[in-house]
């Protein structure tokens, strides 16, 4: 929940999860393992998407119409009195939902895309699939009908487990008795637990958004939930959205760095890659803090935290700069600042401010960043006699890739036998599906790439 519990955790969790590192991994640090990487001809690189650099918005601590901050701060202040002294009684106990119709209108006609959470049981307070006390049963499901007719083409839904403050015994639906924080989602209960354990945890909390009608393809971590069992979580999430959702590309918000070090995505326990069930769990993360209105609408942040006017300098024109996907972070309460919407007047600023660069970048949802980045670490590339032939574990629209060889005829897509020349175009920001362009001595090559064997064929 709150960003700053998020990172002095992690920090805290690296030191602790050092020793479980596996020769394989690439990020010692992290423990969790990357798992198979495909042979790769040297001569060829793949780019972001259409050139682009991927942007994105992460949503927490949203749900259907309950101000988690309200039903939250009096639970956790229960654990930790010094540390949650807001006054909750005077934060409206609702988030409208023509806030979220205003908000989710705004973001289409924008572009902005990202992950908005979906509590399921928020605060205790009710269950999204049956009863919200202190609301109709009409408004609950005119507000699940609003979040799916509205949100679902620009927003990834996530459960940020299952009701965001008191750990649920997935055995009997209710809260554990002991009121410590080892029972808090936020704080120490996934300590040692299994990955099986967790798998349960996380599959009871996407079992309710099935019923409720919401699909998912992953999870968002509530507050310090998993900072201990990084491995764990990460598989634990795999067999879950698989289980559940069938999703093919699990994906999960854990991370937010707001340092030097790499923002990328990371592709982790990656398996069966030419097999017919090929597996990998995506961790995305964030880059910014929540310098909107803060995960209870108390902490008002800038918009220049995340870019100057000038939209040279920030935390996302540094980010975007690197070439990395700049993901920002938020709370839904944060946004909503208890109605004075400050935050939510921040985040159209930055989008506002966005523009010159909007050439140079590409809204997207967790799950397309998800796959994008699947499909960058784990498709075979091979450059052969003026061939590049792909075998890929999963399908990615957009995929650019940079071959070092010119080409002065249109390069060909081979589909079952069939060659469709490419469309050339002549800068980076053209770059779309079917298309290629020329450097010195290089070709960038943009398509739509199939699951499975591909090729694409440079005239001699
Ligand atoms: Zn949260």
């Amino acid at each position: 929940m709150n960003p700053i519990d998020r990172r002095q955790f992690l920090r805290s969790a690296s030191l602790a999860a050092g020793g479980l590192v596996t020769a394989a991994s690439r990020w010692p640090i992290l423990a969790q393992s990357a798992g198979d990487r495909p042979p790769r001809s040297p001569e060829t690189a793949v780019l972001n998407p259409r050139g682009r650099v991927p942007v994105s918005l992460i949503i927490d601590d949203s749900t259907c119409l309950v101000n988690m901050a309200h039903f939250a701060i009096p639970q956790f202040a229960e654990v930790f009195p010094d540390r949650y002294r807001q006054d909750w009684r005077r934060m409206p106990r609702e988030i409208p939902d023509a806030f979220v119709r205003r908000f989710g209108e705004w973001s289409r006609t924008q572009g902005v895309k990202g992950k908005y959470s979906m509590v399921p049981y928020p605060s205790c307070v009710g269950w999204l699939d049956r009863d919200l006390p202190g609301w109709s049963r009409r408004e609950l499901i005119q507000s699940l009908d609003l979040v799916r007719s509205l949100l679902a083409s620009h927003w990834d839904f996530h459960p940020e487990m299952i009701s965001h403050t008191w750990v649920i015994n997935t055995r009997t639906g209710r809260p554990y008795e002991e009121r410590t924080d080892r029972f808090m989602e936020n704080w120490r209960w996934t300590d040692g637990k299994s990955a099986d354990e967790l798998a349960d945890y996380l599959a009871y909390a996407l079992r309710i958004l099935e019923r409720a009608g919401i699909p998912c393809e992953g999870i968002t971590t509530p507050g310090g939930f998993g900072n201990r069992v990084l491995p764990e979580l990460a598989q634990a999430t795999l067999e879950s959205c698989r289980a559940v959702f069938r999703a093919e590309i699990p994906h999960y918000f854990r991370h937010v760095f707001t340092d030097n070090q790499s923002v990328a995505p990371r592709v982790e326990y990656a398996s069966g890659l030419d097999s017919s069930d090929p597996r990998c769990v995506v961790s995305i993360v964030g880059c910014t803090g929540d310098w909107f209105g803060g995960w209870d609408g108390l902490e008002i942040g800038s918009a220049d935290q995340f870019l100057a006017s000038d939209a040279q300098r920030g935390r996302m024109a540094d980010v975007i700069r690197r070439g990395e996907p700049a993901i920002m972070v938020c709370h839904w309460p944060g946004l909503y600042c208890h109605g004075a919407e400050t935050g939510f007047h921040i985040l159209q600023e930055v989008v506002r401010r966005m523009e010159p660069l909007s050439s140079g970048v590409l809204w997207m949802k967790l799950s397309e960043i998800a796959r994008y980045w699947t499909a960058r670490e784990l498709t075979r590339i091979q450059w052969q006699g003026r061939q590049l032939r792909l075998r890929a574990p999963f399908a990615c629209p957009g995929f650019t890739v940079r071959v070092k060889a010119a080409s002065l005829a249109p390069p060909a897509i081979q589909t079952d036998g069939a060659l469709s020349p490419m469309r050339q175009v002549q800068r980076i920001r053209d770059l779309a599906p079917g298309t290629w362009l020329a450097e010195e001595d290089a070709t960038i090559l943009c398509f739509d790439l199939p699951k499975g064997p591909s090729a694409v064929v440079f005239p001699a």
